[in-house]
């Protein structure tokens, strides 16, 4: 054993003593602990530090043991382990902010009076003065005092030193005197904005800008307003801000622009971008045809082959392909679409009624689960067609609700999972393995509490909005490449 260390006469451990009391020496911990203890004095009734008979089992305020009291706080008295120049922490964080607040005179202006109370009414005075001391603290009152720094949670996003602005945001969230907000939200718009900083590309960081502030952040506006749930879903909306940011960059490598963008960009970007092999990037390019005008037929197997794309029946139906095939039924199109590109289970495609389907500025888009997937303009008119056809079958005999999107051979009811079943198998697709197929590959580029939920724990809420957040970007991008008259 070390010569420094002896074993401490309250523990029993051998540490470097603190102190040597009467009953022996006291390791740090044991110091403090017995500095800090006040218990009920057996003779007296007080609440005290008791320090009779030595040792951790006093039961005697020193008053009554007849010593003299130490480490005892020489403003407001209490028994405590003392911070500084015989005070106590709090009565040193008092001090101290109050010379901050009011700038040496003693006098605290009203308006900080009640961020001087925050501020000391902290549970942890330590923690406080060391913020204080060691942080940007002292910097950070002595500019709210002067006016340099407004109560603002802005004022405080803005400071060069984050982590003591957000110390001091907690107090002030804390004592009521700001409003508490979403900062999971709040931190991904600081990154959102460091990212477009960031971005040289004026063009792309406008598209960007646009994108993530109108699709993205917006929608997560609204969720922190509606839910307290684990915040997975910032998550996700960096994933696809980042696999947008992705996309763009390798567009202008390409001398190329989101106007001028078609599915061979698209199937480039898949197996030789950096969305090759399994990047976000491709997942969200993949997901969804960037281009209104696909040659039809155009054969998926003239790429590259990588190990992230779709399986062989996806992309045979996959939009390229099965949207432009006007062979198909516009049904079986859309059905094979919803399987093999967004997992949903046949019951799940059969049930699905006009009522789903949602018209939002100008953009069609169907109800999966809870979330709504906007529907870029080929899949758009495949549904038209459907609707289309779907009258025709109703003026046969069925009655007016619920208008089935898959209407099947009795009237008013759809179409049997199995008979879907059947009419895609007679396609090539088989629904079971196709679907879990999907999945795998849905699941492969998202975030793993996202997969989570995608593979079955919550289905019903969690499917939609997987697919809806991670297919966005290029469901927005569709947008803006289909209709040139939507400016960003
Ligand atoms: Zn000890
Ligand atoms: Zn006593
Ligand atoms: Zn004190």
């Amino acid at each position: 054993m070390a010569a420094w260390s002896a074993a401490c006469a309250h523990c029993g451990g051998h540490r470097p003593p603190a102190a040597r009391w009467n009953e022996g020496p006291v390791c740090d911990p044991c110091y403090t602990a017995a500095l800090q203890h006040r218990g009920r004095c057996e003779l007296c009734g007080q609440t005290r530090r008791l320090v009779a008979p030595p040792g951790p089992h006093a039961t005697t305020c020193a008053d009554c043991a007849g010593i003299p009291a130490t480490h005892q706080c020489t403003d407001c008295g209490i028994e405590d382990k003392l911070y500084e120049r015989g005070r106590c922490g709090a009565c040193a964080l008092r001090r101290r902010t109050t010379d901050l607040l009011s700038a040496g005179t003693g006098r605290i202006p009203d308006q900080f009076s009640d961020l001087h109370a925050a501020i000391t009414s902290t549970p942890s005075p330590r923690t406080a003065l060391n913020w204080l001391r060691k942080g940007a603290g002292a910097g950070l009152l002595a500019d709210l005092a002067a006016g340099r720094l407004p109560l603002t949670h802005a004022a405080l996003d803005a400071h060069p030193h984050p982590a003591a602005a957000d110390y001091l945001r907690h107090m002030l969230t804390t004592a009521g005197i700001l409003q508490p907000r979403d900062e999971d939200l709040a931190r991904t718009e600081r990154w959102l904005a460091n990212l477009l900083t960031n971005l040289t590309d004026p063009a792309q960081r406008r598209l960007l800008t646009a994108y993530a502030t109108w699709r993205v952040i917006r929608r997560l506006r609204r969720r922190a307003d509606h839910t307290t749930a684990a915040r997975t879903y910032t998550a996700t909306a960096r994933t696809n801000i980042k696999a947008a940011a992705a996309f763009l960059t390798w567009l202008s490598t390409q001398q190329s622009t989101l106007d001028r963008v078609t599915q061979r960009d698209v199937d480039t970007y898949l197996t030789t971008g950096p969305g090759a092999g399994g990047g976000v990037g491709g997942w969200a390019g993949v997901q969804q045809p960037v281009d209104g005008c696909l040659p039809p037929g155009r054969s998926a197997t003239s790429s590259p082959v990588c190990t992230s794309r779709p399986p062989a029946a996806a992309r045979r139906l996959w939009p390229a392909w099965a949207v432009h095939d006007h062979t198909l039924t516009p049904g079986d199109r859309l059905a094979g679409v919803l399987l093999t590109l967004f997992g949903q289970q046949l019951s799940r495609i059969t049930a699905l009624t006009t009522d789903h389907l949602t018209h939002t500025d100008g953009t069609l888009g169907i109800r999966l689960g809870h979330d709504t997937l906007p529907l870029p303009e080929p899949l758009t008119t495949c549904i038209h067609d459907l609707l289309a056809g779907a009258r025709v079958h109703h003026s046969i005999g069925s009655p007016s609700t619920p208008n089935w999107l898959f209407p099947g051979h009795h009237p008013g009811r759809p179409l049997t999972a199995s008979q879907l079943g059947q009419r895609l198998r007679a396609l090539g697709i088989d629904a079971r393995a196709d679907r879990r197929t999907a999945l795998t590959h849905l699941g492969a580029h998202l975030p793993a509490a996202v997969l989570a939920d995608l593979t079955g724990i919550h289905p019903t809420t969690a499917v939609g909005w997987t697919r809806h957040a991670a297919a966005d970007w290029a469901t927005y991008a569709a947008d803006l490449a289909t209709n040139p008259d939507h400016q960003p």
